[in-house]
């Protein structure tokens, strides 16, 4: 099943596969740019990401420790749009640099 979405300026593009009664795995590939600010200087700034998304997920809860990155959607609808957001929230919840800040990174070191 092809699924596309798009949140800002991010398209996830990919297939959506079923993996036995409960697993569906899910093959995509992010490609755009969002906005982050930069934990530095606090500006905003665009980051182009062209990112492989594999996940999995599944309707029932799992409780193999194995599973811990399983994406569960219990209602039974998978909601790509709220993976996608997610996605791009997880990246922007990490540490992040400004080109600028980046570049600086030897001088911010020894501020340590
Ligand atoms: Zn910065």
């Amino acid at each position: 099943m092809p699924i596309e979405t798009s949140f800002e300026s991010v398209t996830l593009i990919g297939t959506l596969k079923k993996s036995g009664y409960h697993k569906v795995f899910l093959d995509g590939h992010m490609t755009g740019s969002f906005e982050l600010n930069c934990d530095r200087c606090g500006k905003t700034y665009d980051l182009s990401i062209d990112n492989a998304l594999n996940l999995k997920l599944s309707d029932i809860i799992s409780d193999s420790k194995d599973d811990l990155d399983i994406i569960e959607f219990l209602n039974g609808e998978i909601d790509v749009d709220y993976i996608l957001e997610s996605e791009i929230n997880t990246l922007r919840s990490e540490y992040n640099y400004c080109e600028k800040c980046n570049n600086d990174g030897v001088e911010f070191e020894v501020e340590y």
